[in-house]
């Protein structure tokens, strides 16, 4: 791994147990297989459809659920972590330096906390400051990088809208000085035009910061303006992995282009040639044989349901996991 990597994961599995009791030990595998490179200072988008693992693969990196198969890899250059043995003194210490902003502003915030104890929450829990004058410091000082009006401190969340609410989250995430940061749908629940102003401030958060972002949205067209580098999921695996601009000029999986499909102003030959997703992401508990997507895919032949594709890397840091790539490349018309 090179210093400019934050995080890494190879082969990473993530089972929930959900049979209950000592005889029903039916594991879910969320995400299956995943391996991804997050550079250091970068915002790397993962999008996919509800259910196909993404917020499973953020919580997993923050060390936030079960890591049952293959590794994942920390390291800022102060530490170096292997987040699937991580306990102790150093789990904790990693719990400042990896960080959550919630999807949902109005669900995540105590209603009967000022937004001052709030955003200082982390910092007493962690034991980060002497005294509640350090701790007052640290907290107008990450409220006004978050553009919050500091005569707000001392008022209760109701008072706000959610794009304040967005960023008084955001500020809570940040008050302990963390590297690396999961965005999950963290835009998602608020009007379009708040979205832009919360999405500007996280792109100024994270160059004034040096922050790492894993930035989870179902939303491409939100990817595609923020997002260096982009990770399809579906069904627990990786499809496409791109930086943005190739990933957006020539998506190569079915599953990619279909998402594509469905944002007219995205569709990069915008032909309506590629089909619409039909059909529903199956469950986990029952997956299909061979390539996952093949019981949707418009271009499945026998192989696809019979062996399972790997992410090959195409050349120009863009990989795909599909058997045809290819061949359907060169059947699209110039
Ligand atoms: P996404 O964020 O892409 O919508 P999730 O990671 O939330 O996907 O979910 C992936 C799959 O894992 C879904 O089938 C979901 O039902 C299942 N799942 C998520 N969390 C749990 C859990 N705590 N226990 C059992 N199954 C879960
Ligand atoms: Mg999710």
């Amino acid at each position: 791994m090179t210093d400019d990597i934050l995080i890494s994961a190879r082969d990473l599995t993530v089972g929930y147990q959900i049979g209950k009791g000592i005889f029903n030990k039916t594991i879910l595998n969320a995400v299956n297989g995943v391996s991804l490179d997050i550079e250091r200072g970068s915002f790397f988008g993962l999008v996919g459809e509800s259910g196909s693992g993404k917020t499973t693969l953020g919580r997993a990196l923050l060390k936030a659920a079960p890591i049952t198969g293959g590794h994942a890899r920390y390291a800022d250059g102060e530490v170096d972590y292997d987040l699937s043995t991580l306990d102790g003194a150093a789990l904790k210490d990693y719990r400042k330096r990896a960080q959550l902003i919630f999807q949902d502003p109005y669900a995540a915030l105590s209603p009967r906390m000022t937004v001052r104890d709030i955003i200082a929450e982390p910092l007493e829990v962690m034991g980060l400051t002497k005294g509640r004058a350090e701790t007052d410091e640290r907290v107008r000082e990450i409220a006004a990088k978050c553009r919050l009006n500091l005569e707000h401190l001392r008022r209760f969340p109701h008072a706000f809208s959610g794009g304040q609410r967005q960023r008084i989250s955001i500020a809570r995430a940040l008050v302990a000085g963390p590297q690396f940061i999961v965005a999950d749908e963290s835009v998602a629940a608020l009007d379009v035009s708040i979205q832009a102003d919360v999405l500007n401030l996280l792109k100024q958060l994270q160059a004034d910061l040096g922050l790492t972002f894993l930035f989870i949205s179902h939303d491409l067209s939100v990817v595609a303006h923020t997002c260096d580098h982009v990770a399809v999921m579906y069904l627990g695996r990786l499809v496409e992995t791109a930086p943005t601009r190739k990933l957006f000029a020539a998506p190569r999986h079915p599953y990619t282009k279909a998402l594509f499909s469905a944002i007219p102003s995205l569709d990069p030959d915008d032909r309506g040639s590629a089909q619409k997703l039909t059909g529903e992401i199956p469950s986990p508990l029952n997956q299909p044989s061979g390539c996952k997507f093949h019981t949707r895919c418009p271009n499945a032949i026998d192989r696809c349901r019979s062996e399972e594709p790997s992410l090959e890397n195409t050349g120009d840091g863009h990989s795909v996991s599909c058997h045809r790539w290819r061949e359907l490349l060169e059947a699209v018309p110039a």
